[in-house]
């Protein structure tokens, strides 16, 4: 196995207070994860329904799950029941649909606004401009079973450091507009979730409160 304990501490110690460590656990077996939890490591990230399905029923229940991938509206049900955080809210559908199974639940589910800032076409998420009308057609607010703690993105792939940084710049300043204008009075619109395995480091100097970090703990995955 991978030098998972070496490697998260390596990482833990090198984040700035402030910042938290969501360890992703994508296409990794059990373990894996369990090496993590045995040093401290609670919080994990999932990108798809049926591998976190099977993780969750089977690790230890003191485990705050993360989706973070793409997530279609038909498989919010299935992890409305015990998902801790939906990162990447990329539609007011998908939000709708969130709220939806969370109240069937019983339950209030915290969600991130997925940004699409990148220049790839590939990559998900909302422009600037479909966040600003997300936002400012108000129905997000009469919906009381999610609330919706910040922000989220991925740079784009390349090595070039300063688009990298250009990028998560972005991303900040966009951070503290929609905060002043839609979240000024909530608390817990905080949240500013970038920095991967290749540029962390860059994404904590813009102000990212949680990185998302996968294969520099748990190695490449095999798909
Ligand atoms: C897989 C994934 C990560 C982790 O990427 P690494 O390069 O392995 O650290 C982070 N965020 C999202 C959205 C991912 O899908």
């Amino acid at each position: 196995m991978y030098d998972v304990k070496g490697n998260l501490h390596r990482i833990l110690d090198s984040l700035p207070q402030g910042v938290r460590l969501v360890a992703i656990s994508k296409y990794h077996p059990n373990e894996f994860i369990e090496a993590a939890y045995a040093e401290g490591q609670r919080v994990f990230g999932e990108s798809h329904e049926q591998e976190l399905k099977l993780k969750h029923e089977t690790l230890p229940q003191d485990i705050v799950w993360h989706f973070i991938g793409h997530l279609q509206t038909n498989k919010v049900k299935y992890i409305a029941p015990y998902i801790d955080m939906v990162e990447a809210v990329d539609s007011l559908k998908l939000l709708k649909e969130i709220d939806k199974q969370a109240a069937k639940c019983g339950r209030v589910i915290d969600v991130l606004l997925e940004l699409h800032i990148a220049e790839e076409s590939t990559k998900y998420g909302l422009r600037l401009d479909e966040c600003r009308q997300l936002l400012e057609d108000g129905e997000w607010r009469g919906l009381e079973h999610v609330r919706i703690c910040g922000l989220m993105m991925m740079a784009s792939f390349t090595d070039d450091q300063e688009q990298i940084r250009r990028e998560f710049t972005v991303a900040a300043d966009f951070f503290d507009e929609v905060k002043s204008r839609y979240f000024a009075d909530a608390s817990w619109f905080c949240e500013r979730s970038w920095g991967m395995s290749d540029d962390y480091e860059i994404a904590v100097a813009c102000r990212s409160t949680m990185v998302r970090i996968g294969t520099s703990i748990f190695g490449p995955r095999v798909y």
